[in-house]
């Protein structure tokens, strides 16, 4: 018999019988048995390093206004809406047969500015971060700056000494790319097979050098690694174990909690906050998580979403092995049209990172995405990927598991106040003529 990471594929689904039903592509539902306080959980990670991204941010923030006018309004930072939809939770209960209780919110970084998708935030910040430290370095800037001189000729030709490499299944390239040749730098896009058509001419538009590999992401991940680190002059941005990613996906936390407040919502005991993250490598889903919990404590549950061919993260966390399995070894394909979940391997380090702090994670389907995708278009006027409906039904298996009951005696009582958000990661730069074809496929 086949081993995977030590042992048969019976004995793992004799020990963990969800890992039988997801090897049949089902989608599932599972309440993580290590989920536990947040100051129980070694993570190794301080939240110093979520404030320090936190501030580059902020330094940044009038050269992002200076080079991407449509960020103006907002000073600079790069942020999304937080929108309540109710026509959308509707719709769910009546579908399920069942109540949420509590409202039901769409954090929607399908349109932050710049890149549209939940990559703006930990693609974006880690190049900054580098010119930051090539900057700082050559002694051509200081912390205490305004950083909107970086706009100026000097800097734009200085980091075109520089290159910066990338491999994505689509919108992790579209963020670095888009913000590397905005920056001067040369930069390389390592796209696997399931990247769209529409986001490698994007971003060719914008000068970058998109390479297609005929494999699926970590093959174009891997190549990019192996010529990066043949160049001294290029900075890899390594999708399954960058901190600085991971940092900078992190402040969103720091972002919603102050959203909350402006609408009046004060998560606490009496109102717990349950979190839906649509999950690839994990370092979006992973950064995000991780800032939840330190911003809000035990009070936040954190969820995450995978496709049924894809549920890489899962599979990791279940089996406890993170990056030392994959989909195929489960006799899975990895594929999906969530492109940006496309993912048949786990990142080890968000998977370690997570093992205590996540509430649990589900699987979704591929016609369930489309046909939410149509749904939420339809009642809700947003328009969103595929991948970015993954979340959606998290809320729902909240309801319908009794998690409160089981984990949380006492917050029974409590869930009527409960805010549940999907997380909603990208569709911003969808274009129009592609998303009218999601939709009507959602519509059958
Ligand atoms: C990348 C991506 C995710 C997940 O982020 P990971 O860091 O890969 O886990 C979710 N949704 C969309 C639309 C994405 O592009």
């Amino acid at each position: 018999m086949k081993n995977i990471a030590g042992k048969t594929i019976d004995e793992w689904t004799g020990a963990h019988p969800v890992i039988g039903e997801m090897m049949k592509a089902e989608e599932v539902f599972w309440v993580n048995p290590a989920y536990g306080p947040v100051g129980e959980a070694e993570t190794g990670l301080s939240i110093d390093d979520m404030k320090d991204a936190e501030a580059r941010l902020r330094r940044f923030a009038p050269y992002i206004a200076t080079v991407f006018p449509e960020t103006e309004p907002s000073g600079g930072i790069i942020e999304s809406p937080l929108k309540e939809i109710p026509e959308m939770k509707k719709w769910l209960e009546q579908e399920a047969g069942v109540r949420i209780p509590g409202q039901l919110m769409l954090k929607c970084d399908s349109h932050l500015p710049i890149s549209g998708s939940v990559k703006a935030r930990g693609g974006i910040y880690e190049v900054l971060k580098h010119a930051e430290d090539l900057a700082l370095g050559h002694g051509l800037l200081n912390e205490s700056d305004d950083y909107s001189v970086l706009a100026e000729p000097r800097f734009l030709e200085f980091f075109s000494r520089y290159s910066i490499t990338v491999g994505s299944t689509g919108n992790l390239g579209l963020s670095i790319g888009i913000m590397s040749a905005k920056m001067g730098f040369r930069v390389t896009v390592h796209m696997s097979s399931d990247a769209k058509e529409w986001k490698k001419n994007m971003l060719r538009e914008k000068g970058v050098n998109v390479v297609e590999h005929p494999d699926d992401y970590s093959k174009a991940v891997e190549e990019g690694r192996r010529q990066s680190e043949a160049d001294p002059d290029d900075h890899f941005v390594d999708d399954e174990n960058s901190k600085t990613l991971f940092f900078g996906y992190s402040v969103a936390a720091m972002r919603l909690k102050k959203q909350l407040e402006e609408q009046g919502i004060e998560i606490g005991e009496e109102r717990p906050l349950f979190v839906y993250l649509p999950c690839g490598v994990g370092g979006g889903p992973g950064g995000i998580a991780f800032g939840l919990k330190q911003v809000f404590g035990d009070h936040v549950h954190c969820f995450f979403a995978e496709p049924t061919h894809a549920p890489c993260m899962l599979l990791g966390l279940v089996t406890g092995k993170h990056d030392k399995v994959s989909v195929q070894d489960f006799g899975l394909d990895n594929k999906t049209d969530a492109d940006g979940l496309a993912v048949g391997r786990p990142s080890g380090f968000v998977g370690n990172v997570m093992e205590r702090l996540l509430a649990g994670s589900f699987t979704v389907g591929d016609e369930r995405l489309y046909r939410l995708l149509a749904k939420m278009s339809e009642l809700e006027g947003i328009r969103l990927e595929p991948s970015a409906l993954a979340g959606v039904p998290g809320a729902v298996h909240v309801a319908e598991s009794g998690f409160e009951a089981a984990f949380r005696p006492g917050m029974k009582d409590r869930m009527d106040h409960a805010v549940h958000i999907a997380w909603a990661t990208g569709g911003g730069m969808v274009p129009d003529d592609v998303m009218e074809s999601y939709i009507e496929r959602g519509r059958e």
